[in-house]
C-alpha cells in the first residue's frame, strides 16, 4: 500500500509529479491551476463530536444548488480534476448531494466523499455513491456505529471505500478491532488512525499497533498516522491554495483545510476574514496565492516548498550540472 496516494498532509507530494501539463504550466506559464477542489457544502452534521476541527461553526450555513453548480463549472473551465466533498459539516446532510455528484460526473470530474456515514440509514436513494473514486466513512471511539447499518451500503455499492479513526481521550480498541474487521471484510482501501488534533490523548500509535499485533488483527491496511508534523509558520507564498483550494458553505476560497488550525488558538471555523474572497476568475486569473505568514501552524509545508522551487526553477544558473 502506497500511504501517499491516501493522504496529504505532512507528506511530500507525490502526486505532483503525475501531471505532466500541470508541472509544465508551473515551470513554463508560472501558472497553477485549481487541479483539486475541497468543498464543504453545509455545515449541518448528526454529530457533536469532541474533536471536531470546525466546533465553532454556524451549523445553518449551506451553499445554494445554483451557488455551487455556478463555482464548480468555473472551476472545470480552470482546469479542475477532482472535488473532495467535505466538511465542515456532515455532506450526506446536504439536501443537494446527489445532483451535485451527477454534475461532476457528468463534466468528467473525478468524486470523492468524506462522510460520517449516519445517515446512510435515511437517505432513500444511494446510487450515486457509485459515481465516487473513493469513500471514506469517519470513525471514532465517541459514538456506536453498531447500530448504523453502513455495513449494508459497503456491500451494495462499489467505490474505493476506506475508514479514518481518530484516536482521541475516548479511543476504544474495541471499535477500532470491528472497523478494521469490516474493511478487511470488505475489501477495503484503508483505515487510516489519525490522531486528535486538538485534544489530549494518551495513546499512541505504537502502543495501538502493539495491542492490534497482541489480539492477532490483521493491520495491513492500516496507515498509523501519529500526530502529524507541522511547522510554526506559514509560508509567504501560500502556492498550495491555488492548486487545492477548499471552499466553504459560505461561498468563500480557503487556503488549506487545516486553516481553521491555523491560528493560537485555532478558530476551529472557516473565518471569511481569513479568506480569498469569493472571486473564483479574479483569483487565478491573477494568480492571488494566500500569504500564509500570518500562520502558526501548517500542515503543508512540503506542498509549499516544493511548489515555491518550481516557480522559481528558471531563475537557477547551471541548471545542467544536476
Ligand atoms: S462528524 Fe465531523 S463534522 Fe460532524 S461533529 Fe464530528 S468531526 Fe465535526
Ligand atoms: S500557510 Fe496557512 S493557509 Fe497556507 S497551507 Fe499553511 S496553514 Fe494553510
Amino acid at each position: 500500500m502506497k500511504v501517499s496516494s491516501y493522504t496529504a498532509a505532512s507528506t511530500i507530494p507525490a502526486k505532483l509529479f503525475c501531471d505532466k501539463s500541470l508541472i509544465d504550466d508551473i515551470l513554463e506559464n508560472k501558472y497553477i491551476r485549481p487541479t483539486h477542489i475541497q468543498i464543504n457544502p453545509t455545515n449541518k452534521c448528526p454529530l457533536n463530536c469532541s474533536f471536531c476541527s470546525c466546533k465553532n461553526r454556524d451549523r445553518s450555513l449551506e451553499l445554494s444548488l445554483v451557488d455551487i453548480l455556478d463555482m464548480t463549472n468555473k472551476f472545470r473551465q480552470l482546469g479542475t480534476k477532482a472535488v473532495t466533498i467535505t466538511g465542515g459539516g456532515d455532506p450526506l446532510a446536504y439536501p443537494h448531494l446527489k445532483a451535485y455528484v451527477n454534475c461532476l460526473y457528468d463534466n468528467n470530474i473525478k468524486v470523492g466523499l468524506v462522510t460520517n456515514g449516519i445517515l446512510f440509514d435515511r437517505l432513500k436513494d444511494l446510487s450515486f455513491i457509485e459515481k465516487f473514486t473513493w469513500c471514506r466513512i469517519s470513525l471514532s471511539g465517541e459514538y456506536d456505529f453498531s447500530d448504523i447499518k453502513f455495513e449494508d451500503v459497503i456491500k451494495k455499492y462499489k467505490t474505493d471505500w476506506s475508514f479514518s479513526f481518530v484516536v482521541n481521550k475516548n479511543f476504544s480498541l474495541c471499535k477500532l478491532i470491528r472497523a478494521i474487521q469490516i474493511a478487511n471484510e470488505n475489501n477495503f482501501t484503508h483505515v487510516r488512525l489519525v490522531e486528535d488534533i486538538i485534544g489530549e490523548n494518551n495513546n499512541t500509535m505504537e502502543s495501538i499497533k502493539d495491542e492490534l499485533r497482541y489480539a492477532h488483527i490483521d493491520d495491513s491496511k492500516v496507515i498509523y498516522q501519529g500526530r502529524k508534523q507541522y511547522t510554526k509558520k506559514g509560508h509567504k507564498r501560500c502556492l498550495i491554495s491555488l492548486l487545492k483550494p477548499n471552499i466553504g458553505p459560505d461561498g468563500n476560497i480557503y487556503a488549506c483545510c487545516g486553516v481553521q488550525f491555523s491560528k493560537d488558538p485555532p478558530a476551529l471555523d472557516l473565518d471569511a476574514n481569513d479568506s480569498m474572497g469569493s472571486n473564483i476568475e479574479d483569483v487565478w486569473k491573477s494568480q492571488k496565492y494566500y500569504d500564509g505568514s500570518k500562520c502558526k501552524k501548517c500542515y503543508y509545508s512540503d506542498y509549499n516548498n516544493l511548489l515555491n522551487i518550481m516557480l522559481d526553477a528558471n531563475k537557477l544558473n547551471h541548471k545542467e550540472f544536476i
